[in-house]
Formats: structure tokens, sequence, C-alpha cells
């Protein structure tokens, strides 16, 4: 899982890049000392080329201000003052842009994002001196693209490629990367947890709308997404009326650009917003006012309507510098218990979330902290979030333990709401792991799985709690139904599977 950027499936074989320098320059050295005519006419043909490819490039600004840098006298001065040195033209090229990065990174935010694309571009120009080729071999067939990072200058050389999709390991809602992605139009998930384990080949699909990736996935899988998830499909299919629908029908969101998706696709509110996208890739935690930006958009998009927010919910192989970890055993470093154990990163986000909420008092705003593992978290949490001045807040069940009778009793006296995630509870039911290809989408329908589902289902209505189901399997109209059998209040899908899904429960 990782987070989603822009809308849209992707399926197809990946194509690996080992790292995103490497991806843009092979940098393959250059001996002796070139002229400093020579590096000119490299430093300008690059240029050029980024000039070229920024026409109608929705990152024109940002190729446009890197071929700048490539044309600034400054550059070639110092390149020069590092040759007269007696350094090589490689080691000159690469001292000089190595300046400019570290004045970049001084500055901060914006610019210090810049800083990393000096060093891709810089390979780059060493490139073009030495006559090296600077693009990878990229497939002649459709291909996810597996890489370390997304870069605009990267994104500048997929235009000519058959990439159907995007699967990178870091990038932030901030970072230029999303939004070239969002750009590109190209289904992308951003800080993809366990990239490292993809082969090029690997089959891979990919969920933008949830963040949600399938490392060879099942023929059901595939069958699941490709029939209801293509746009095409779905605005073909005409969205039920509500009140045919036995239950409301929310939208699983990874960014606030998603919102209008949602909305088209008959979403009757937001069941699960996924925060992650806001802290990946990031050195300090977001702000409250970044926060509170992102927030407010997603809020005014469901005036009237419910939008259950999730707290930061980092997964084990994705450590963020800034928190520290904590547990142990199987659920260590996951979900509620890290926010716990950095309480003035998870303090922050309950109150620019509560800030959010003031401005737009027409949204009901819900609140919910992932992975929860017992009542003593519970309380914490509730605790928090209550004094913040959140008024709905609740809980995820993602782990069998929560659901024990006795458990689930006094967690449901603290909540107002229960929501299910079926993703992470299946595997953990199971003992399997959710993304590896032995955990397709039914095997929520085990009967294991299902008796921890309704066990939930049934103490959330005794209690007066609404109980929803926001993992993956709550797309599948076969299971869908199940759980409206069993009571359930909610379902949250990525938009794109909303009207399949709508459709496949209507009573009408
Ligand atoms: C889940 O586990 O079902 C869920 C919705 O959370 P995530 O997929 O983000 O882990
Ligand atoms: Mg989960």
């Amino acid at each position: 899982m990782g987070a989603g950027v822009g809308s849209g499936i992707a399926t197809a074989p990946a194509f690996v890049l080992p790292n995103v320098h490497q991806s843009l320059g092979l940098a393959s050295g250059v001996t002796g000392r070139p002229r400093i005519h020579s590096i000119e006419v490299a430093l300008n043909t690059v240029a050029d080329e980024l000039d070229k490819s920024a026409q109608a490039h929705e990152s024109a600004d940002v190729l446009f201000a890197l071929s700048a840098i490539l044309r600034d006298p400054v550059l070639l001065e110092t390149i020069k003052a590092f040759l007269a040195e007696g350094s090589g033209a490689e080691r000159g090229i690469r001292g000089a842009f190595n300046s400019f990065a570290r004045k970049l990174e001084k500055a901060g935010g914006y610019f210090a994002e810049r800083s990393q694309d000096l060093t891709a571009l810089s390979a780059r120009v060493i490139d073009e001196l030495s006559g090296a080729k600077s693009d990878p071999d990229f497939p002649d067939e459709p291909f996810v693209l597996v890489a370390a990072e997304l870069s605009p200058l990267l994104a500048s050389t997929l235009k000519k490629t058959k990439v159907v999709g995007i699967l990178t390991e870091r990038g932030s809602a901030t970072s230029h990367s999303a939004i070239i992605a969002r750009g590109a139009n190209l289904p992308t998930v951003m800080g993809a947890v366990g990239i490292q384990n993809i082969l090029n080949g690997d089959l891979i699909l990919l969920d933008a709308t949830s963040g949600q990736v399938f490392i060879a996935p099942t023929a059901e899988e595939i069958r699941h997404y490709s029939e209801a998830a293509y746009p095409s499909t779905s605005i073909m299919l005409t969205i039920p009326d509500p009140d045919d629908i036995p239950v409301k029908i929310l939208a699983n969101l990874g960014s606030s650009f998603e919102v209008p998706t949602a909305v088209r696709a008959g979403a009757q509110g937001v069941g699960l917003y996924r925060t992650e996208l806001l802290y990946l890739g990031e050195e300090n935690p977001p702000t409250k006012d970044a926060q509170i930006f992102e927030y407010t958009k997603l809020l005014a998009g469901f005036q009237g309507k419910r939008v259950v927010v999730r707290v930061l919910d980092i997964d084990v192989d994705k450590p963020l510098p800034f928190l520290r970890p904590a547990g142990q055993g199987r659920y260590a470093n996951r979900g509620l218990q890290v926010l716990l154990a950095n309480p003035a990163v998870l303090q922050t986000q309950l109150e620019a979330l509560a800030a959010a909420a003031e401005y737009y008092p027409a949204t009901e705003l819900w609140v919910m902290a992932p992975m929860v593992l017992d009542e003593k978290e519970t309380k914490a949490f509730v605790n928090m979030a209550r004094a913040a001045g959140l008024a709905n807040v609740g809980i995820m069940i993602e782990v069998p333990e929560i659901a024990k009778p006795r458990i689930l009793n006094k967690v449901l006296k603290m909540v107002d709401f229960l929501s299910i995630g079926t993703n992470d509870l299946t595997q953990y039911v199971l003992g399997k792991n959710r993304y590896g290809s032995t955990m397709p989408l039914s095997d929520v329908r085990n009967h294991r799985v299902l008796s921890v589902i309704d066990a939930v289902i049934t103490a959330g209505r005794a209690a007066g709690k609404p109980v929803g189901i926001c993992g993956e399997a709550a797309s599948d109209p076969v299971s869908a139904k199940v759980f409206i059998a069993m009571g359930v209040d909610s379902l949250s899908a990525s938009p794109s599977l909303i009207p399949a899904l709508a459709s496949a429960i209507s009573l009408a």
C-alpha cells in the first residue's frame, strides 16, 4: 500500500529503475579534460531538450526553471573554477551542480525539493558530454514504471514511452512528483511499501485512488478491477438513486484532488481519507497550516455529508525520520501505537482537523485511528481527539485482538463509530501477507474473518454505534452483499469502483 495520486487503475508488467539518477543519466564518466566550450555545448544541448519537452508539459514551469539553471552564467563560471583547481570535467560539473543544489537546500521547502532535480540534471549533462545514452531502454509494451521517485525530468522522458502507471518509493502530497503524476493523468501510487521486492516483468496492478498495489495479482483481482474500474465503464454505468441503495456508499481517498472524481462517481461522502500522502517523503511533519489547507479542500467538497479522516498510518517498512518507532511483535511500528509514541505529531494533526472542521461546519467530520490494539490505546486516542475539539471519534478494527467481546464492549463505550479495515484484518486473522499474491480479495469471506466482522457489526449495532467497512473487500459486490446482510452502515470504496458497486447492490 502507498498513497494514491490521481485516479484509475493500471495493470502491466513492471519496469524497475534502480534509482532515479540512474534513470536520467548513466553518468558513465568523462575522462580527460574537455575544453570548457564542449561543456558549454553540453549544457545548452540539455537545456534545449528541456525547453522542447516543456512545450505543453504539465510541469513546464519546473522544466523551464531547470533549463534556466543550465544557461545560468554563474553555473558555467563555477565549473570553470573547479576545472582551474585541477578537477576533471565530471568532478567539475558535479561540484558546480552540488553547490547550486546546496543553495536550494538551504532555501528549504519547494526549493529543497528542486535540489534533487539538480543532481539528476548533472548526470544528464555528463552523459551528453561523454556521448552516453541518457534514456534507459524502456519496454516497447505497456509497463508500470517502478522508481525511487518521479522527477520532472523523468516525467518528461516518460512522455515518449508506453508507461501506463507509476509506482514510487518516495513522494509526498506537496512534492512536485505528486503534481506531475496528477498532470500526467497516469495512475500513480507513491510511498509504496515493499517496492524493493518487485522485479522487472512482475505483473503489477495498482489502484491510484485507494493506493492499493498488488504484485502478481490473482486472476480474480484483475477481473474485479478491470471489469469495474475503467473510467469509460464507470461513466457508462448510471449511478442508482441513493434511496435504492441499502447502505451509504462512501469513497476512499488519498488526497483532496480526488474529490471531484468521487463526487462524479456518486459517493455519498468519504469513508476513508488516508492522510499518509501529507507525510511521506518529508523530513519533518507537515505544519498545522499545511494540513488545514488540505483538509479544508476535502471538507469543502462534501458539505452536508460525512467525511471520515484517518490519522496517519505509517507502515513498518517506511519509517519516517521524525517518528520514533514503537511497539513490539507483529504490530510493531504501525498505526496508532506509533502516533501515541509521538504525541506532538498526533496532536498537530488532530488540531488541524478540528480547525478545518470549523471552516466547514456543514460537513460532518469523523476522525478515526488506524491499527488500534486495545481499549487503552482507544482511550488515549479518544481523549486526545475530543480535547482537540473533534466531535465524532472512532477507531479502525484491523487486528483480531481488539474484536474480542470483552475489549470491544469497552471500546464501544468510548467511541462514536467503528470502521473495519478488511485489508489488514484479513491478513492478520489468516496469518497472510496482504501484499503477496496469496491473499485474494475473496479471502475476506473465509469463515474466520467473517465471524470477526460479524461480531464487530453485531456489537456495534447493539451499542447503537455505526460500523462501516473501508477495506478493498467493500467494493467486491459478493462480499458487499454479505456485509449488508450483517448490518453494516456504510461501504467505502475507490471512486472508480463506486458506480459498479452501487449498481450491484441497488434494490431498484
Ligand atoms: C485496511 O487495512 O483495510 C485499510 C483500509 O487500511 P490500509 O489499506 O490503508 O491499511
Ligand atoms: Mg489498514
